[in-house]
């Protein structure tokens, strides 16, 4: 099935070819369809596969570019959130005529009310700042068509469930409703159900991840002596591409200047990063052209970076969830993977939970001064 199949027209089908998006992913197929034929939705798939244009793309084919009045609010618990997915509507724009406004704190927001006195047809939003508008009586959702709540788990993981349902009430109740999630927990559900008219539920089973491939080591090392440990074990692996995980963009700064005084070929990936930029430096990563890859989770997040052997975990994931995405993206179809993860002190309690979910105790690795 490809987007014209789903309903997508020619102008944004050409928009999408351009950036190189020529197959719907599974929860695309599942709920443009959908979508577009006005049903209350609520969708789960893992980060990554392409939520964001599951909704957007049909909401683009439902909005009136003659009308005047806001037609779509997505809400989303982050700023960073909030910039991608206006991203990536912008971009969809140049197909039709719809005009955007990106609600979210730390922006002007006397330049954001100058705004909506045009007319303005899709709000993506924090639930923060638009109620703020609200307040000021600057937006006026209703003749709201389609309300989206974007990344509901962690939306509601933020403490956003009061305002969220505050937003809501401002909206008609003849509303469609679409609630995109990385997990459908039960705090999802009761939120879902509660204001949602007969949602269709629709579940893109998580991606499995053989761990069979992977060899895994630890370091254990400190705050102090992380750095030179990584270097260390790059200068014993020699990988041929390999990714870099650091907690914060600080942190990918920071290593990724040091990186580059020691002379390692490498570039670092943030969302401070121009999207241009970042699209650049993934295409010379891809190409073999840049060896490491410094990156935040959040930047490479459901980036294709099949083909990497080595995952180095400078700084320990949040979680064994997290652990096991990033170290998934090595030893696919069959090839063997390697990834190392450097803990101080402190990562203990993470780590024996990770190893609680993979089942074993990682192998340490010790570095030969
Ligand atoms: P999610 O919200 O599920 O975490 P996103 O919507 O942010 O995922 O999409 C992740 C990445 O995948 C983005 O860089 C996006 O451009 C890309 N992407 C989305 N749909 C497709 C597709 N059909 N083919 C290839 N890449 C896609
Ligand atoms: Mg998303």
């Amino acid at each position: 099935m490809d987007f014209k199949q789903l309903g997508i027209n020619n102008l944004l089908v050409d928009i999408l070819k351009n950036a190189g998006i020529t197959e719907p992913t599974p929860i695309q197929e599942q709920c443009i369809g959908l979508v577009k034929g006005g049903a209350d939705v609520i969708a789960e798939a893992q980060t990554g596969t392409g939520k964001t244009l599951a909704f957007l793309l049909p909401i683009f084919e439902n909005t009136d570019a003659d009308s005047e009045y806001v037609q779509s609010l997505i809400i989303t618990p982050t700023r960073e959130l909030a910039i991608q997915i206006t991203e990536e509507a912008n971009k969809l724009a140049k197909a039709k005529e719809i005009n955007i406004l990106a609600a979210y704190g730390g922006k002007d927001i006397s330049s954001q009310v100058k705004k909506l006195k045009n007319n303005i047809h899709m709000i993506i939003a924090t639930p923060g700042r638009l109620l703020d508008h609200i307040g000021r009586e600057t937006v006026d959702l209703s003749k709201l068509k389609t309300l989206v709540l974007d990344e509901a788990d962690q939306m509601l993981l933020m403490g956003f469930k009061n305002e969220v349902e505050d937003i809501i009430k401002q909206t008609p109740k003849t509303r469609q409703t679409l609630c995109f999630s990385a997990t459908i927990d039960s705090q999802v559900k009761k939120l879902a159900y509660k204001y949602m008219n007969n949602p269709v539920s629709v579940s893109v089973q998580k991606e499995s991840v053989t761990l069979e491939n992977i060899k895994q080591q630890v370091v254990e090392t400190t705050d102090r002596r992380k750095q030179e440990a990584l270097f260390s074990v790059l200068d014993q692996d020699r990988p041929f591409m390999a990714i870099i995980f650091c907690r914060t963009k600080v942190r990918v700064d920071n290593l990724e200047e040091a990186m580059h005084l020691r002379g390692f070929n490498c570039e670092k990936l943030h969302s401070d990063i121009l999207q241009s930029k970042r699209e650049r430096i993934m295409k010379t990563f891809r190409k073999g052209d840049i060896q490491y890859l410094i990156a935040t989770d959040v930047a490479a997040r459901g980036l294709d970076i099949s083909g990497v052997g080595h995952i180095y975990n400078y700084d320990i994931p949040e979680n064994s969830e997290s652990y096991i995405h990033r170290i998934g993206r090595t030893g696919r179809a069959g090839e063997k993977g390697y990834t190392c993860l450097f803990v101080a002190p402190k990562d203990m309690e993470i780590l024996e939970e990770i190893e609680k979910t993979i089942g074993f105790k990682v192998e340490r690795r010790n570095i030969s001064e």
